[in-house]
C-alpha cells in the first residue's frame, strides 16, 4: 500500500520562492545528501512561485542516517524546515 506523502507543515525560510506566509506551496520538494538535511528545492527569484493550493509535501529524501527515513522516503507525517548556516534545512531531522 503506498503511504501518504509527508507534508511540511512550516517553513521559515522567507526568501525562498516557494514561501508564502511560511507555508511551502511546491508539490514536493526534495531533501538532502548523506551529510545534510538541506531543502534541495530552495530557490530565490524576482516573484514568487508554486500553487497557493497546495500545502508542499516531500518527494523524497536521501538523508538515510534519519529515523524518519525509510528507503530514503519521510515517514515523519510532517516536518518543518528553517534555517541553518544560512541554508534551509528539515527541522524534523534525528540522527538514529
Ligand atoms: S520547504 Fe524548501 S522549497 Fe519549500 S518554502 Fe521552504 S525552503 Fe522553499
Ligand atoms: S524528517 Fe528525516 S526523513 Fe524526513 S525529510 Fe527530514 S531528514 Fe528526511
Amino acid at each position: 500500500m503506498t503511504l501518504p506523502m509527508s507534508k511540511i507543515s512550516e517553513c521559515d525560510v522567507l526568501s525562498c520562492s516557494y514561501n508564502i506566509d511560511n507555508k511551502c506551496h511546491t508539490i514536493a520538494i526534495t531533501v538532502g545528501d548523506p551529510s545534510c538535511p538541506m531543502c534541495d528545492t530552495f530557490f530565490e527569484s524576482e516573484g514568487k512561485g508554486g500553487d497557493m493550493d497546495v500545502l508542499g509535501g516531500i518527494g523524497a529524501c536521501r538523508t538515510s542516517d534519519c529515523r524518519f527515513n525509510k528507503s530514503l522516503e519521510c515517514r515523519a507525517g510532517d516536518i518543518h524546515v528553517g534555517v541553518h548556516s544560512g541554508h534551509a534545512d528539515c527541522k524534523t531531522y534525528t540522527p538514529r
